[in-house]
């Protein structure tokens, strides 16, 4: 039996960009469905042998007239109850952002299991901000470059319990 994996987080901390890695050139469905459902993104993703459904949680930026935080809550809340685990992005490059420790502070009631993924580690410029995330109380960070392909094998063994 396969599990679902969301990839939250809040806007450019890469997350289109990690769901297009794991779901690579299969295809990707887009949902066309008026309303909530039209934000997100679901494919079949894996990394190696380990395979499981994915969905990227987009469009925090437009149609609700409510605050990017009201957003935001709203499409993890969908996104969480249909998923076994969630990531959680944060832009290691950027560092922790207000919105990122107000999130974090939210997903740590989650029932959901939650990975904290720190993205945009490729390099040295994103050290500050990899250490940084373990403050945000969601556990030890992974860290990944969605862009270069970099830390996919700390993904695969930290989705691994999850299969
Ligand atoms: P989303 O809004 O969370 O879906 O973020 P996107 O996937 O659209 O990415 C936002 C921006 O971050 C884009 O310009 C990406 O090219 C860039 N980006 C994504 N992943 C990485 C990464 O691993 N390293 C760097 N340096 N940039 C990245
Ligand atoms: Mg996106």
């Amino acid at each position: 039996m396969s599990f679902t994996v969301a990839i939250i987080g809040r806007p450019n901390v890469g997350k289109s960009t990690l769901f297009n890695r794991l779901v690579g050139k299969k295809l990707a469905l887009v949902d066309d469905t008026p309303g909530v459902t039209r934000d997100r993104r679901e494919g079949e993703a894996s990394i190696s042998s380990l395979n499981f459904r994915v969905i990227d949680t987009a469009g925090l930026e437009e149609r609700f007239d409510d605050s990017l935080e009201g957003r935001m809550r709203r499409q993890t809340e969908i996104a969480l109850a249909e998923a076994d685990v969630a990531l959680m992005l944060i832009d290691a490059r950027t560092g922790i952002t207000p919105l990122d420790k107000h999130f974090a502070g939210w997903l740590r009631k989650s029932e959901t299991p939650v990975i904290l993924v720190a993205n945009k580690c490729e390099g040295k410029a994103g050290m500050p901000g990899l250490m940084e995330s373990f403050s945000l109380g969601l556990g030890e960070p992974v860290a990944l470059s969605a862009e270069h392909g970099e830390g996919m094998a700390e993904l695969f063994d930290v989705l691994l319990p999850f299969e």
